[in-house]
């Protein structure tokens, strides 16, 4: 499953800031999800829970920010951002054009951790 490995590797991570900076328990991570990363938060609590079993960061609260995808266009330099749920085709809203690039929606950022 596609949220299974995505959590753990955001356990691997958390798990070795809390090490890097000598800490011995994780009690809430802010994180950042784009949307290329297609994730559901159900799933990603549900794995959390027992993928932290037993770790350092079991019952640490996740707080999810998801981000959208952020084009920018190659022909006017415009940006935007792009809902796939609601637009079928990703056209520059200025210009038309689609000659675009991601400029967001890849990240998987842990933005701040509280940790003891
Ligand atoms: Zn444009």
């Amino acid at each position: 499953m596609h949220e299974l490995s995505i959590t753990t590797k955001l356990l691997n991570s958390a798990l070795s800031t809390l090490e890097q900076n000598h800490g011995s328990r994780i009690f809430s991570i802010n994180l950042e999800i784009g949307a290329m990363n297609d994730c559901e938060d159900k799933w990603l609590f549900k794995y959390w829970d027992q993928l932290t079993e037993g770790t350092a960061a079991k019952g640490a609260a996740l707080n999810i920010t998801h981000k959208p995808f952020v084009f920018k266009c190659k022909n006017c330099g415009f940006e935007f951002e792009f809902d796939p749920k609601t637009t079928v085709n990703c056209f520059c809203t200025m210009c038309q054009s689609s000659e675009l690039t991601m400029i967001s929606g890849r990240q998987f950022d842990i933005t701040s951790m509280e940790i003891e």
